[in-house]
């Protein structure tokens, strides 16, 4: 038996890239039914992820790919709050990368 472990990684909704978990970012469902951003990926209720780019956000987004991933209807305020609180993560992410 060997003991190696794969990573579990997820697939991106947007563009299907499968990345381990931390490299993709969680968009949860929580379990009183309100939509949110989990940077932390350990929110309890059904996640979808999406790669941390605002383009495969709106791919995702544009397809309807939320939806089914996540068994809700989006409406478009959701979708337009979901986006800026992804932008204002990237922008925090990428300011702490540079060790800024
Ligand atoms: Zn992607």
């Amino acid at each position: 038996m060997t003991r190696t472990r794969k990573t579990p990684t997820r697939t991106c909704v947007g563009c299907g890239r499968a990345d381990e978990k931390r490299g993709l970012v969680r968009i949860v469902r929580t379990t009183d039914g309100h939509i949110e951003l989990d940077p932390t990926g350990k929110a309890n209720g059904r996640g979808a992820y999406v790669c941390p780019s605002v383009e495969c956000f709106d791919a995702a987004a544009g397809r309807r790919r939320f939806d089914s991933a996540l068994r809700v209807h989006l409406h478009d305020d959701d979708l337009d709050r979901l986006r800026r609180d992804l932008e204002t993560l990237l922008n925090s992410a990428a300011i702490s990368q540079q060790g800024r």
